[in-house]
């Protein structure tokens, strides 16, 4: 008899499990709490506008990389257009100076010296780094858990041009890489690049590595039609998804999983469970705690996660010539401005107009992504008319800042939406809402978290809450590397297809 296996949580990472379970033989089941298949990586539509809530720029978007081998596995990438940006990051200055974050890094790296021709060798240093990157490819078929001594080996062979990278770039911040520079807007305008506290300058060359060969494109059609392929896959290897079926607990029999509790009461059994829906409430909800060590604990005491945020999306009657940026323009404003509590300096927007399928013709979807803190806003959701009332005053204050930028725009608005650190809570589960999870800094880069809990049996956790960093790679990954360690303990190989 095929063992059976139970998946909370129909986003990347559980609908990778589900199709890696039943490619290898196991009779799976999804059960979501939403109505649509994605968790983060996901899209909703209002008046006439589909608005994009994820891809900017998906890892191994290309052929000839491992990511877009796993991602055909999925049935992600058949058939969809991918469009590669030209630029990563427009950071603009005060006084008309802008840096331009080429995704081709020869054009960079002959921006960066018109920029900043005192700052020539840390320049070159920094794009022959990256280029470097762009030349390996990361083994990541196999479960890191799973790795013989020759594994190793063959790793350490592979990627030492990488490890030597790492050691060298993975301990240092880009705040603190940027004080290398002498020019003072380099100084100033490159930790903005990725805008992410302590992020190591390593995630930074791989990021660019991507582009520049063209593999970290944007999926026409958005995120939620990415999704829906992966979806696709899954029910055409023959699995089941059940929306609208949130889990309230994991049924234990002798420290083994034997199933879940639906919120409405009822049971399903399985001869394993996985996990594939937000770590805490896992760990602290649905199994009550019992299975936690120090350093889990730990974790969620102690460890950053990215920071949650306030997702404001605006769709414009007007097509803007802007060049496709995949972090979007970074604009100074004229002053300081307070919203939620925080005060801004500057204002990051996103311009879809590379995505037809998003706004009507001759119209442009823009968002507006502000960190903000949870805190804030779940104290204000205790008054629904303050906490819709503060949303308001946001969308009101957002517009007349990008007016400022592109003149006019404020007139050509008919479409707003604000969704809150509480917007992303409510949607997919996770913790504070943050949306991708364990922060990827420099202290974080080299943390490998377990898959599994001490104590309990048949139970593996997938997704961004067991890989620090997050993002839609860490969600095939998580999902191929348990069904790996599964057929592992069911001395069963490990097998894939490709639709
Ligand atoms: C604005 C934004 C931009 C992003 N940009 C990028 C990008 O450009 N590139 C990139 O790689 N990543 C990006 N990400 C991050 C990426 O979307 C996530 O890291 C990734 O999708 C996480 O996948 P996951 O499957 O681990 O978790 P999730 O997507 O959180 O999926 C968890 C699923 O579990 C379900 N669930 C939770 N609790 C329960 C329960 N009790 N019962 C049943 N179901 C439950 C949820 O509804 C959800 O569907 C972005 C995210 C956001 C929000």
């Amino acid at each position: 008899m095929d063992k059976s296996i139970i998946i909370i949580g129909a986003g990347i990472a559980g609908l990778s499990a589900g199709c890696y379970g039943q490619m290898n033989g196991y009779k799976t089941r999804i059960f979501e709490m939403h109505t649509t298949p994605g968790g983060l990586c996901t899209a909703w539509k209002r008046r006439g506008y589909l608005i994009d809530g994820c891809i900017h720029w998906l890892t191994g978007s290309s052929p000839g990389n491992s990511f877009y081998r796993l991602w055909e596995e999925v049935g992600a990438v058949q058939g969809r257009t991918m469009v590669d940006p030209e630029n990563f990051i427009r950071i603009e200055g005060k006084e008309g100076k802008v840096f331009i974050v080429y995704t081709d890094l020869h054009r960079l790296e002959q921006h960066m010296k018109e920029l900043a021709p005192e700052d020539k060798d840390i320049i070159e240093e920094f794009i022959n780094a990256a280029l470097i990157c762009t030349r390996l490819d990361m083994p990541i078929e196999k479960a890191p858990e799973l790795y013989s001594p020759i594994d190793g080996l063959k790793m350490m062979f592979t990627m030492f041009p990488y490890l030597r990278l790492m050691r060298k770039w993975g301990k240092i911040s880009l705040t603190d890489f940027a004080q290398r520079f002498k020019n003072p807007f380099l100084r100033e305008v490159f930790p903005l690049v990725q805008d992410v506290p302590d992020f190591p300058i390593i995630g930074l060359l791989t990021t660019l590595a991507f582009l520049h060969n063209k593999a970290a494109g944007y999926p026409l059609g958005g995120s939620l039609e990415f999704a829906r392929g992966i979806e696709r896959r899954y029910l055409d290897l023959g699995g089941e998804v059940h929306y609208k079926s949130p889990i309230a607990k994991i049924l234990v029999g002798n420290d083994r999983a034997v199933g879940v509790q639906l919120a409405d009461g009822s049971e399903h059994h399985s001869d394993i469970v996985i996990s594939a829906a937000d770590g805490r409430s896992t760990i602290f909800d649905m199994l009550e705690g019992k299975y936690v060590s120090e350093e889990i604990q730990g974790y969620y005491d102690k460890l950053p996660i990215f920071s949650p945020l306030i997702y404001i999306s605006l769709g414009v009657a007007h097509s803007f010539d802007e060049s496709h940026t995949a972090a979007g323009i970074n604009f100074p404003l004229d002053e300081p401005v307070t919203i939620a509590r925080q005060e801004l300096k500057r204002l990051p927007v996103h311009i879809y107009n590379f995505d037809p399928t998003l706004a009507p013709e001759g119209k442009t979807l823009l968002t507006v992504m502000i960190d903000s803190d949870y805190e804030y806003w779940k104290k204000l959701s205790e008054d629904s008319e303050r906490y819709r009332a503060e949303k308001e005053q946001i969308a009101d204050q957002v517009v007349a800042l990008l007016d400022r930028r592109f003149p006019g725009l404020a007139k050509q608005v008919e479409m707003r939406d604000v969704a809150t650190p509480l917007t992303f809570e409510r949607y997919t589960g996770n913790w504070q809402g943050t949306y991708e999870g364990w922060l990827l800094s420099t202290k974080t880069l080299n943390v490998r978290m377990s898959k599994t809990l001490p104590g309990l049996n048949n139970f593996y956790m997938a997704g961004h809450w067991v890989m620090p960093g997050g993002g839609l790679p860490t969600g095939i990954m998580a999902g191929r590397y348990v069904t790996q360690i599964i057929c592992k303990n069911d001395k069963k190989k490990f097998v894939t297809s490709t639709p």
